[in-house]
């Protein structure tokens, strides 16, 4: 049987004026106070709410859809947020200078080892800071063999459940306040940028970069997620260079296929900067590199499954380089193990293999890291309620080290 299709409606003068413009979402949200958003009207919620229950209670047909949706909070446009917090024409030329400085480093043209370091997730701006500020200094005093870059990460993929980071739960208190978290997230950014630290994070919700890609100077795509397309997609039109991790079962085969997906054109479903639901079409991330971290068979650091990894993505037809996670699998995710890890890699860089382009430490003011969800005037200042990090005199020990020898 042929189902006929109903015909498209008639484009009314107001939406053909306004392509991607939506009706009932637009003009943008009112703001509600600092970080509280609502980007609906009050009269449309009543409304919204009102023929919510004429329907539940005139329809007698089985409810098929949202059954397990308990709330639905609209979020603030990314244009809004990025309206509310501005990037300024100086935080624009260092982003984009720091990005070319990575590029650079992953092509072999600027020949300093990149390391990305910091805390495994930022959970407390202020000691966040007073990390960036101790960052600043050693960066410039080891800037002429290593170009370091912050770990600012904001979005903490779980094995099963757990505190998702500062963007989902801004207050530590399983609020969920995304609308809030995403402003904290940006403001933090531009403060780190402003004490001339380039930053790096892990993009996990393909919406999020809309929100604080524009701060960032390099990224990770998880060992979770490298293997999915709804990522690889995200990464090709990414404007910052791109590590793809081996999976957590330790496969490198995804990461590589990986860099083939991102490095490509692609077309996928996103969001607008008017937070428009959108089909949207990439050019492909030329700067796309492979992140070894270890697996569920062990680590993978050493010289043989470097020089495996290398040949392999040498054999894929991509340059044949890659980062090493000193934390994660590669120390067995005990931070006491991670000097030693990270050493051995600036051995073999020292060695003369220059296709280990970089290494990752985790790092914070504070060796460890602490039970959470626990009281928030109970936690310890400066140290990781996510992984375990090495303190902030063992970061300063190991760089200055592998500066000396590299
Ligand atoms: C992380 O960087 O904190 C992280 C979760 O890494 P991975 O994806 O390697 O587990
Ligand atoms: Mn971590």
């Amino acid at each position: 049987m042929v189902v006929p299709l109903p015909s498209l409606p008639e484009e009314d003068d107001a939406t053909r004026n306004n392509p991607g413009q939506c009706k009932i979402f637009d003009p943008p949200g009112e703001s509600h106070g600092k970080y509280g958003f609502s980007s609906i009207s009050g009269l449309h919620l009543f409304a919204i709410h009102y023929l919510n229950s004429v329907h539940i209670s005139m329809n007698t047909t089985p409810q098929v859809a949202d059954l397990h949706v308990v709330r639905n909070v609209p979020l603030p446009a990314p244009a809004f947020v990025l309206s509310e917090i501005k990037r300024d024409a100086g935080e624009a030329a260092f982003v984009a200078q720091s990005r070319e400085t990575i590029r650079a480093i992953l092509n072999g043209h600027d020949k300093r080892f990149l390391v990305i370091v910091g805390p495994c997730s930022i959970h407390d701006t202020r000691a966040g800071l007073e990390y960036a500020e101790r960052f600043i200094a050693l960066a410039s005093e080891l800037q002429d063999r290593i170009y370091l870059v912050m770990r600012v990460y904001f979005e903490k993929p779980r094995t099963t459940v757990g505190w998702k980071g500062l963007i989902m739960d801004p207050d530590l208190d399983g609020t969920d306040n995304i609308p809030r978290g995403l402003m904290v997230a940006r403001e933090f950014l531009r403060q780190i940028i402003a004490l001339n630290i380039p930053t790096a994070t892990e993009l996990l919700d393909p919406i999020t970069p809309q929100y604080i890609a524009d701060l960032i100077s390099w990224s990770a795509i998880g060992a979770r997620t490298s293997e999915s397309q709804t990522h690889r997609q995200m990464a090709s039109g990414l404007s910052m260079p791109i590590g793809f991790k081996n999976t957590i079962s330790g496969d490198l085969k995804a990461a590589i296929n990986a860099i083939g997906a991102a490095t490509k054109p692609q077309t996928f479903l996103g969001v607008s900067e008017q937070g428009v639901a959108s089909a949207i079409s990439t050019s492909g991330n030329p700067d796309c590199h492979v992140i070894l971290r270890g697996g569920e068979d062990g680590p993978n650091y050493d010289k043989t499954n470097v020089q495996d990894a290398l040949v392999k993505i040498g054999e894929a037809g991509f340059p044949a380089s890659v980062m090493i996670d000193a934390s994660h699998a590669n120390c067995g995710k005990n931070h006491e193990k991670m000097p030693a890890v990270f050493e051995e890699i600036i051995r073999q860089r020292a060695a003369g293999n220059k296709g280990i382009i970089g290494a990752m430490l985790e790092s914070n003011l504070v060796a460890g890291n602490q039970k959470f969800p626990q009281p928030l005037p109970d936690l310890t200042y400066g140290q990781s309620i996510t992984d375990k990090c090495i303190d902030w005199e063992t970061t300063e020990d190991l760089l200055r080290a592998a500066a000396s020898t590299i």
